[in-house]
């Protein structure tokens, strides 16, 4: 299923760890949950979900695993010299790979299309009120044709 044509391109700050997709997004999202905030500097996480599979990873990354508010093993994957966070995979869903915004070559890449956890952000957060919100954990993404 990979082979979309797509050639996306990304890393962290300092450069040890690359990654590439083969295969366009599945879809984009704000992500308000607590652990989010953590990764986030105390905004949403913005999260950008590819197809594992066209997914390739260069350089070592350090992991954090944990249980999220959806109730879901999550392992994050960050940067062991910079601390960038990269990558977060549910153990529920081993066939999405989430990529975190901020690590894309091209950001503009990775356009949201919704807020979840929005039950979660803090009273000053910022929710985009022209896209749709989910106060907890949404739907899976439109399954790739
Ligand atoms: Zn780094
Ligand atoms: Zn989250």
């Amino acid at each position: 299923m990979t082979g979309t044509g797509a050639d996306i391109a990304g890393g962290c700050l300092c450069g040890a760890v690359r990654f590439r997709s083969t295969a366009a997004p599945l879809a984009t999202r704000y992500c308000w949950c607590r652990d989010c905030q953590h990764f986030a500097a105390g905004n949403a996480s913005v999260n950008v979900i590819f197809p594992s599979e066209a997914v390739t990873v260069e350089g070592e990354t350090a992991a954090y695993e944990s249980l999220a508010d959806s109730g879901n093993r999550m392992r994050r994957r960050f940067c062991p010299k910079c601390g960038s966070p990269l990558f977060s995979q549910s153990e529920a869903r081993p066939h999405w790979i989430i990529v975190r915004a901020g690590a894309l070559d091209d950001p503009n890449l990775a356009e949201p299309s919704g807020s979840i956890w929005v039950a979660s952000a803090p009273r000053w957060a910022c929710v985009d009120p022209d896209l749709p919100q989910v106060a907890r954990q949404p739907a899976p993404p439109p399954a790739q044709s």
